[in-house]
């Protein structure tokens, strides 16, 4: 069974901090105190496919917040684009995970399962952009671990998949000819959240 989230707020009553479901954060991670910022579980920021406000309580995210808000806080103008939504959990050897807008009712969608395994997916697209994704399968299934990526990546970027969004439609099984022929990991190398390269030791080019 799953709760999801609260994030406690009790100890800022009478702070004058702006509150929502979380600490209501600008483009800046600032809170509506100018001195104040806020990131992770406890900042209510901007997300990334949808424009709206959330609380997302995953890692990812509050690494992010934690960069862009640390910048700000040292005087750079950094700006936050916004964080993808990334939940991935193993239940009984099946991995399921969703990215973005994975539950948009006003998305269009094309899905699909396999005959000869538990596997499903489910693709949402504004334009020929994906927005979100939802993939179950086996754990034990090369092709679950490596789509979780490649999705993610699709769904990151925002890049237009032209012609193969049809090609999705009809077999949302196989995503890699619209990863590669997208060129979505050099999309994202280059995407770095303070606008500047990010370099891991050896020079190699990681994005962050
Ligand atoms: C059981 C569990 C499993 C999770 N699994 C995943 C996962 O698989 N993937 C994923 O992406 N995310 C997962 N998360 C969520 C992830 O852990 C959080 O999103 C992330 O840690 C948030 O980072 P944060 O820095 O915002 O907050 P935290 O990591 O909670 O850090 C806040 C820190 O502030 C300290 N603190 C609190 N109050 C005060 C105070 N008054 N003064 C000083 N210090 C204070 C706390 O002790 C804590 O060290 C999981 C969370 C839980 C609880």
């Amino acid at each position: 069974m799953a709760t999801g989230i609260k994030t406690n707020l009790e100890w800022l009553q009478g702070s004058g901090l702006t509150v929502n479901r979380g600490v209501v954060v600008d483009e800046h991670l600032r809170s509506s105190a100018p001195s104040v910022y806020a990131a992770g579980d406890v900042a209510e920021g901007r997300d990334l496919i949808s424009g709206a406000a959330a609380v997302h309580a995953i890692e990812p995210t509050a690494q992010e917040h934690g960069r862009v808000a640390g910048a700000n806080m040292a005087g750079r103008d950094v700006r936050y684009r916004g964080s993808l939504l990334v939940n991935i959990v193993e239940v009984c050897h099946l991995d399921v995970a969703s990215f973005g807008a994975w539950d948009d009712p006003t998305a269009e969608v094309a899905s699909g399962v396999k005959a000869d395994r538990p596997a499903y997916r489910k693709l949402l697209w504004r334009g020929d952009r994906l927005t979100g994704a939802i993939i179950l399968g086996p754990s034990s299934d090369i092709w679950t671990t490596n789509d979780v990526g490649m999705l993610k990546g699709l769904v990151q970027s925002g890049v237009a998949l032209g012609r193969f969004k049809a090609h999705l439609a009809r077999n949302p099984f196989d995503i890699k000819p619209a990863f590669i022929a997208s060129r979505t990991t050099g999309r994202l190398l280059d995407e770095t959240i303070l606008g500047r390269p990010a370099k891991a030791p050896g020079d190699t080019p990681v994005a962050v």
